[in-house]
């Protein structure tokens, strides 16, 4: 039922590697995200036989409900907005927690590593675009939140993360993906740190997000079809 997941799969590693190299970025700086949300344990299986190693969920009881069922070498990214009461599960079983919205939410985090005596990797997402409906820091509190983040002993800071609008045109896109590397390459030189991660792009955007420097691309329909 899930065969053609192979297919989709290689043909967005094939985009990626193009427009990587047409910008002259080397492909291996852009990690790709699958994102499996929705879809069951079967489909997930299809890309891990395809080499597929890295999965998104944006739900913890999707990641409570799976994780246990596929192989301990995949890497599960949490990646949409995450409830403080359900930080706890995502901690345990996330790598990197990609959508750290608030200062309530990271400071929660790093007590919950600190409880279980590990660095969680985490990203903040930053509300470039300033939309209203949109979870994550604006621009200008971020150097706070950046440099809690980066203080606090359970907490790994690896880059920002930002969901582009709806339904904007190309520039409006590249406005939104370059203003978030241009505030992380401010973050490092204030803070003097480094951030190399910057999760950007979905399935209609991922090749404006690469070419606006993404590391990071999450790409769920492109790879396993639409979601009910
Ligand atoms: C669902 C989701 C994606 C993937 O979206 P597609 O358009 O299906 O590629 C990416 N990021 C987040 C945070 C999501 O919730």
């Amino acid at each position: 039922m899930y065969k053609y997941i192979k297919d989709q799969l290689e043909d967005v590693k094939l985009r990626i590697s193009q427009v990587a190299k047409r910008v002259g970025r080397d492909e291996s700086e852009v990690k790709l995200i699958a994102v499996s949300k929705t879809f069951p344990v079967e489909a997930i299986v299809e890309a891990y036989n395809a080499g597929q190693r890295i999965f998104g969920e944006n739900k913890v009881q999707e990641l409570v409900h799976k994780v246990p069922q596929l192989p301990d070498d995949i890497q599960w990214h949490h990646i949409g907005h995450l409830q403080g009461n359900k930080a706890a599960p995502a901690v345990e079983l996330a790598t990197v927690i990609e959508a750290i919205d608030s200062v309530k939410l990271l400071n929660r985090v790093n007590r919950l590593a600190s409880e279980r005596d590990v660095v969680q990797k985490v990203l903040l997402e930053i509300n470039i675009s300033g939309e209203e409906s949109k979870f994550g820091e604006g621009e200008s509190a971020s150097f706070d939140f950046a440099s809690l983040a980066l203080e606090l002993p359970n907490i790994k800071l690896e880059g920002l993360m930002t969901m582009a609008p709806f339904g904007v045109d190309e520039c409006e896109l590249r406005k939104v993906f370059s203003g978030l590397r241009e505030l992380r390459n401010t973050i490092e030189k204030r803070f003097d740190a480094k951030l190399p991660e910057l999760s950007m792009g979905m399935s209609s955007d991922y090749e404006i997000a690469i070419e606006e420097g993404s590391t990071m691309v999450r790409i769920g329909t492109a790879i396993f079809g639409k979601r009910d």
